[in-house]
């Protein structure tokens, strides 16, 4: 996927501060931090989004919530409490369409969400 930002992130043609990496999966600090620790998760293969997700994605999906809590315990607030948020499509405000996992922690979060 050329034009894709976070494709572009993978290949090493756009900066990012890159956190973890292997095979299947990616994690970045979030270039506009909406908490102290702000994390993006994403498959390395260019998924768009949730609903595109096929049965031989299973393990992928397992591994970026594995990464997650690594990530969560990594950036010490596995014991104070995080969230992992997807946002899916124009409502939920999904901007980049390849599929990326949020890890917000650091502050109190609000429920329900905005
Ligand atoms: P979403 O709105 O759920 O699609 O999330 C996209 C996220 O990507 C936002 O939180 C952006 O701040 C973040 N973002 C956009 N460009 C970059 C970048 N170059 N490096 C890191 N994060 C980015
Ligand atoms: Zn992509």
């Amino acid at each position: 996927m050329t034009d894709c930002l976070f494709c572009g992130i993978i290949d090493g043609n756009i900066k990012a501060e890159i956190v973890y990496r292997d095979e299947s999966v990616i994690a970045f600090k979030d270039i506009v931090p909406r908490a102290p620790v702000h994390i993006l998760i994403i498959p390395i293969a260019h998924i768009p989004m949730l609903s595109d997700l096929m049965p031989d994605d299973d393990k992928i999906v397992a591994a970026v919530f594995r990464v997650a809590g690594k990530l969560a315990e990594q950036f010490g607030v596995a014991q104070s409490g995080y969230r992992v948020v997807v946002n899916c499509g124009v409502d939920a405000g999904q901007t980049v369409f390849h599929l990326h996992y949020h890890l917000l922690g650091g502050r109190q979060m609000s429920w329900p969400p905005g």
